[in-house]
């Protein structure tokens, strides 16, 4: 599986393009700015996106949608609860950073559960609210996209409209933590970690 990770935006989110190698087909999982960096790594890459996966929809991972979409033609999936926030300066938050930032709508609105699939790659959604009400994490082999459900030694904030920290603790211990502990988590900022790591030592978890 082809994996590259970039840091982009204000609030440096782990934007990450992920393709099966041999047919090409890629997906881009929240581009939250510096669209020309990661269209950069498409064409360098000579990837097919096919879809855009946004874990969320507040404006740091949602920032550079517009041009990645209308660089890859790709079809953008968000949660039903979040995809409102796509056209909402007020719900992406952007409003709160100075400029009001709308985005393409979506063309798929997820409800949790669902597959697609990249080549040989199959990837599952999983709804894990709580961040925000259309919160998802995304597996792939032994890797999951947490979004800003779950850091390394952390957990996302729920200090924003529509967040639960009731719900976040359990999307977490019965959606995440229930995967193999030799899972690979990459989150929506930071440093990797994995499944094992967070189980024993996040303190928030404990
Ligand atoms: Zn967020
Ligand atoms: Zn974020």
């Amino acid at each position: 599986m082809f994996l590259k990770h970039l840091q982009v935006g204000f609030l440096d989110t782990n934007c990450y393009i992920i393709a099966d190698e041999e047919s090409k087909d890629a997906a881009v999982i929240d581009p939250g700015g510096d669209a020309d960096n990661i269209i950069k790594v498409i064409s360098d890459e000579k990837l097919m996106v096919k879809y855009i996966f946004l874990t969320h929809g507040h404006s740091d991972h949602i920032a550079a949608l517009s041009k990645v979409k209308d660089a890859t033609n790709a079809k953008v999936a968000i949660h039903n609860k979040d995809a409102h926030m796509l056209s909402s300066p007020k719900h992406n938050l952007s409003i709160f950073f100075g400029k009001g930032l709308t985005q393409p709508s979506a063309d798929i609105t997820l409800n949790g559960d669902e597959m697609f699939n990249l080549g040989k790659l199959v990837l599952k959604i999983i709804h894990t609210p709580g961040h925000t009400p259309g919160g998802i994490s995304i597996q792939v082999d032994n890797i999951v996209f947490t979004g800003d459900t779950l850091f390394a030694g952390s957990i996302g904030r729920t200090d924003f409209p529509g967040g639960s920290l009731d719900e976040l603790i359990s999307s977490i211990k019965n959606k995440l933590l229930i995967l193999e502990d030799d899972t690979k988590i990459f989150p929506g900022h930071g440093e990797p970690s994995t499944i094992a790591y967070e189980k024993s030592m996040n303190p928030f978890l404990q």
